[in-house]
């Protein structure tokens, strides 16, 4: 019988070790088991995408489960339930789920291919009521609840999705917070621990990072969770500096790269710099742009993961900073750094190295070019008599040595010359307002008029009182120009007079060359018909239904762009 104990004991402990493995919460946030089941029935679970991972803009705000390069898998929902919100979009999640759960939190289904039966029905006649593809609608508790284990939906790759996945999130339902779902006792089998691949020195100074801050590259090799410094053991540094890490996480049962949950630094011990992807709030996803060495990812597309935090970074993921991470060497002496880079599931990996405090080892961070400063933590403005720049607080992450010159206008379509607003390699956490005194000439034509970047990519932007007015998203080089050019419309399947009995759909590709898309609408007999579209394959189709029966119809179609030029097709069909 002691034996038995012993050997159930074991294999307790063996299967805690293995499935439960309790991840380090660094805030004071508590994680409860919430007791949500699955919600696809793929063996095993396998992750494509990690909570945290850094992609273009934005942390990813959930986790991605294989569904085996398929759409059509079943997905349940995880616990009981209710239907809060119902939302259709041309990209981002495209087709998505939101369910709120007694326990406080809401779990978000993202990319999906359709609804079930009922949801699709009440979707679709949302979407006729309003006369409109893209919806976002709250339906009340009552409404459509839902019970665990019930198929609420069907995975897909609708919206900006890059191959057929599952986007799968847990939100606090009060603060709309994302949380990792991993911490929330969803369990992914996973025993691969991170991989280290480089690491940076960034020579300070007590200045604020920039484009000009001297960095030193590091080669790392190892494996398992060991790693060091290639044919380095000591580094030789002085002053101010900044330490730098790139890292990714692989899954068990995924071939992709996914991003690692924790990274720790420590100096002779002592932790000087913690990220832990726990929890962050939508408002502040951009700011990945400061957490990563953004210079660099605009040159190379290479993350970089700093470990010093900006001034302006709003992100609740840092812990146990000293200096915000910025750390001087200037005693003589040698100190151990270690890095411990941590996944979702615990697993680790450690990467140390020895720093001689050598006072000959200094690298000047350059003296900026003349320019105006520009204060994180305050509104800033630049403005001559042909442009205005208005940068809201919160917009900078770090104080701006702004520079800004202008050069000829462009040969083609230019309403003035070209503005250049410092460079495209300062992140920006919000748009800025951006004012460019328009060509007297524009004025036959203000009603087109929008700002463009120098890769002619449009910027948004009306006329007033002689001015064209935007918010670009980034710095950059900007100018005037209209779009008089509506958009484009191509058939795919249909032509005036065909018979389209038999066939379910009819599919266009609708594209615009400036301002972009603004609506579309699709008549048939005169009566609005739905529309679905997809912008990442720029195809718009319908699905012939009861409203259309046998005969001879007329079929309508309008698209808009944003500067209201307008593009019609117009036939007769059969059915
Ligand atoms: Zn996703």
């Amino acid at each position: 019988m002691r034996n038995y104990l012993t050997y159930v004991l074991l294999l307790l402990s063996v299967f805690v070790s293995n499935h439960l493995i309790a991840q380090q919460i660094y805030s004071n946030n508590i994680y409860p088991l919430t007791g949500f089941g699955l919600p696809l029935a793929i063996e095993p679970p396998a992750l494509a995408g990690s909570f945290g991972e850094l992609r273009a803009n934005h942390f990813h705000s959930g986790i991605d489960f294989r569904t085996n390069q398929r759409i059509g898998y079943p997905v349940y929902a995880p616990a009981d339930g209710f239907i809060s919100r119902l939302r259709v979009q041309n990209s981002g999640f495209g087709l998505a789920l939101y369910i709120s759960h007694p326990n406080g939190y809401t779990t978000v289904y993202g990319h999906l291919a359709r609804f079930n039966p009922k949801i699709s029905q009440i979707v679709k006649d949302i979407q006729y009521k309003k006369t409109s593809y893209e919806i976002d609608e709250f339906p009340a508790g009552d409404l459509i609840p839902v019970r665990k284990g019930e198929v609420i939906a069907y995975s897909g790759n609708t919206g900006s999705s890059g191959g057929p996945h599952l986007h799968f999130e847990i939100r606090d339902s009060k603060t709309e917070a994302t949380i990792n779902p991993q911490l929330l006792g969803m369990s992914i089998a996973d025993d691969i621990p991170p991989v280290i691949h480089a690491m940076y020195v960034y020579r300070l100074n007590g200045k604020p990072f920039n484009e000009f801050t001297p960095k030193q590259y590091f080669q790392v090799i190892g494996s398992m969770g060991s790693y060091k410094l290639n044919q380095v053991s000591t580094i030789n540094l002085s002053g101010e500096v900044g330490f730098g890490i790139v890292v990714n996480d692989r899954h068990n049962g995924a071939s992709g790269n996914n991003g690692v949950y924790a990274i720790e630094l420590a100096v002779d011990g002592n932790t000087v710099y913690t990220s832990a992807l726990e929890r962050f709030s939508f408002d502040h996803s951009k700011a990945i742009n400061t957490h990563i060495d953004y210079p660099t990812y605009m040159r190379t597309k290479q993350y970089i993961q700093k470990s010093f935090v900006d001034p302006g970074n709003p992100l609740q993921i840092y812990f146990n900073l000293v200096n915000n991470g910025r750390v001087t060497f200037n005693d003589g002496k040698t100190h151990t750094v270690k890095y411990t880079i941590s996944d979702a599931r615990g697993n680790k990996s450690l990467l140390a190295f020895n720093v001689f405090a050598n006072p000959k080892a200094i690298i000047n961070t350059p003296e900026l070019p003349a320019g105006i400063n520009f204060a994180y933590h305050k509104i800033n403005e630049f403005s001559t008599e042909e442009v205005k720049v208005i940068l809201p607080k919160g917009t900078l992450y770090n104080d701006l040595n702004f520079l800004y010159q202008k050069t000829a206008k462009p040969l083609q379509n230019a309403y003035s010359e070209i503005h250049h607003i410092h460079n495209s390699l300062t992140p920006l956490h919000t748009g800025f307002e951006l004012w460019i005194k328009a060509d007297s000439s524009i004025v036959k034509q203000s009603n087109k008029a929008l700002i463009v970047n120098t890769n002619r990519s449009s910027q948004g932007g009306y006329f007033e009182n002689g001015w064209v007015k935007a918010k670009p998203r980034n710095f950059g080089s900007f100018f005037v120009t209209i779009d008089t050019v509506p958009p484009n419309i191509i058939p795919l399947n249909i032509a005036n007079g065909k018979n389209m009995a038999g066939i379910s759909k009819m599919s266009f590709k609708i594209s615009d060359a400036l301002s972009g898309i603004k609506s579309f609408n699709g008549y048939i007999n005169g009566k609005w018909i739905l529309m679905e579209f997809d912008t990442k394959t720029a195809n718009l189709w319908h699905v012939f239904d009861e409203r259309t029966a046998t005969g001879k119809h007329t079929f309508e179609l309008l698209v808009v762009d944003m500067k209201d030029n307008v593009k019609r097709y117009a036939i007769e069909f059969y059915r």
